[in-house]
């Protein structure tokens, strides 16, 4: 064992230049060299690939990872071969040739990592086993999908378990960056972890306390007040990230931030690609010190040095809150984490609820064709399809119980951010609570200690 270890140190150094695993990294590593089921539990930006690629590395055999964006495989497809892994990914965006070539690679033995969508799990899974190279690990990226309890639920994710059972029950590695304890209880579940006699299941849960961010909440009373208390928090010449709400106020806010002295610019998923290469090249290089964005802006965001993480509004979920504010010092040195909160703030998380959940009324009236669908938003439509695939046609009581029950895990999240603002209680220890740590001692919140002065009371 110690050996194996060994050797996926030396390769961790050679392909990825790091002199060591990190302490969460460690035993996770171990455990999957050792053969058995793995649940990892590690904040974002703690070096969840690593944890599979670095094994894949070490075993001379592929691994297959499952994971939920196009565009975050081709993010690990760009970083793995750069580090000299041969690595490819499956997806619907491939055209009929490179699918093919990308398919008689893994076939052959050639690669080490192929990424895929869950959608094409069944269609790889098959291929590889008639080609006789089943893979030896399979990785479940952003595990969190599986759960209906998540913030991300993704229907298709829940049948990973029966193509695992299809495969064969290949050991498995599930890796997220947010699961609170339901999660990671429906993770093990619906993937079988640690069901095959022989293997066991192993969970590594990391601390996802980060000691150099200091996080507080700003209380506005007025809409105007926002961009007064903004720049009071930005300093000039000092990367930071600005979280707003829509595409519009985003604008609004980078030209305010132009108009007084910044470096800013705006990004969202409206820009053209161009742009938000040239965007996200600028902020990285230095040439940019304050992007102001929508949710968009994070996939393969890892800028070490951001000392500042403002909110302009609350976010619907403490995970992603917590994601967003923890793009703040990735160097390790101190960073400011703030979230602006006005009383009224979550309203539009809640419309935006009615709009992912209709009602069943006026669901059943759509799918009996009594509603005229023209009648309605596209947006109500567009959840009203989504939600006729998932439950069929005379869908039973049980499935409407599961939709009615993932509306008020959505609610309960917004309430869960609606108190870490109002509430005079350690911010620290309420994010963490969430993620079902208990803490006992805050580095640093505006409730337990001053600004610029971290540290516990
Ligand atoms: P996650 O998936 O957990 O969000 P990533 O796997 O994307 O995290 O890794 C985050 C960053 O940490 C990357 O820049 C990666 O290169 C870096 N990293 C991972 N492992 C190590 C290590 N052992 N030493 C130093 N840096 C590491
Ligand atoms: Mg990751």
């Amino acid at each position: 064992m110690d050996s194996r270890y060994g050797r996926a140190r030396s390769l961790l150094e050679r392909h990825y230049g790091f002199p060591d695993f990190r302490p969460a990294q460690a035993p996770v590593v171990r455990s999957v060299l050792a053969g058995h089921d793995v649940l990892a539990v590690l904040p974002t930006g703690g070096g969840k690939s690593v944890c599979f690629q670095v094994p894949a590395l070490a075993s001379d055999a592929l691994c297959l990872v499952v994971s939920p964006l196009i565009s975050l495989m081709q993010d690990q497809v760009g970083g793995a071969l750069s580090r000299g892994i041969a690595a490819a990914a499956f997806h619907s965006g491939l055209d009929d040739a490179t699918a093919g070539q990308t398919m008689a690679a893994a076939s052959r033995g050639a690669l080490r990592l192929l990424y895929t969508s869950p959608e094409r799990l069944p269609r790889v899974a098959r291929a590889l086993q008639a080609a006789g190279r089943p893979p030896a690990l399979l990785a479940v990226d952003e595990a969190h999908c599986i759960s209906e309890w998540g913030h991300d639920f993704r229907r298709e994710f829940r049948t990973i378990g029966a193509v695992r059972d299809a495969m064969g029950w290949p050991q498995t590695v599930a890796l997220t960056g947010s699961a609170t304890p339901a999660v990671r209880r429906d993770i093990v579940d619906v993937l079988g972890l640690g069901r095959t006699a022989g293997r066991q299941l192993r969970e590594h849960v990391a601390s996802f306390d980060r000691a150099n961010l200091w996080f507080g909440v700003e209380r506005i009373r007025s809409e105007p007040e926002r961009a007064v208390v903004l720049r009071r928090l930005l300093t000039r010449g000092q990367s930071a990230i600005v979280y707003a709400p829509t595409r519009k106020s985003v604008e609004a806010i980078a030209l305010l931030l132009r108009q007084t002295g910044h470096a800013a610019a705006p990004y969202h998923a409206g820009l053209e690609p161009d742009d938000r290469h040239d965007i996200l090249d600028r902020f990285l290089t230095d040439h940019l010190s304050v992007v102001v964005a929508t949710s968009a802006f994070g996939m393969g965001i890892d800028k070490p040095g951001v000392r500042a993480v403002v909110h302009w509004a609350m976010p619907p979920t403490p995970e992603a809150y917590y994601q967003e504010a923890g793009r703040a010092g990735r160097d390790g040195r101190a960073a400011v984490c703030t979230l602006l909160a006005r009383p009224g703030d979550a309203a539009l998380h809640r419309r935006q609820l009615t709009v992912t959940f209709p009602a069943r009324r006026l669901l059943e009236a759509l799918w009996s064709g009594r509603q005229d669908p023209s009648r309605v938003p596209p947006s109500i439509r567009e959840s009203a399809e989504r939600l006729r695939q998932e439950l069929g046609p005379g869908c039973g009581t049980a499935g409407w119980t599961r939709v009615a029950r993932r509306r008020q895990a959505a609610e309960h999240r917004i309430r869960t951010m609606e108190r870490y603002a109002m509430r005079r209680r350690c911010r620290r220890r309420q994010l963490l609570a969430w993620f079902g740590e208990e803490l006992t001692a805050c580095a640093g919140c505006d409730r337990c200690s001053p600004r610029g002065r971290p540290g516990p009371p």
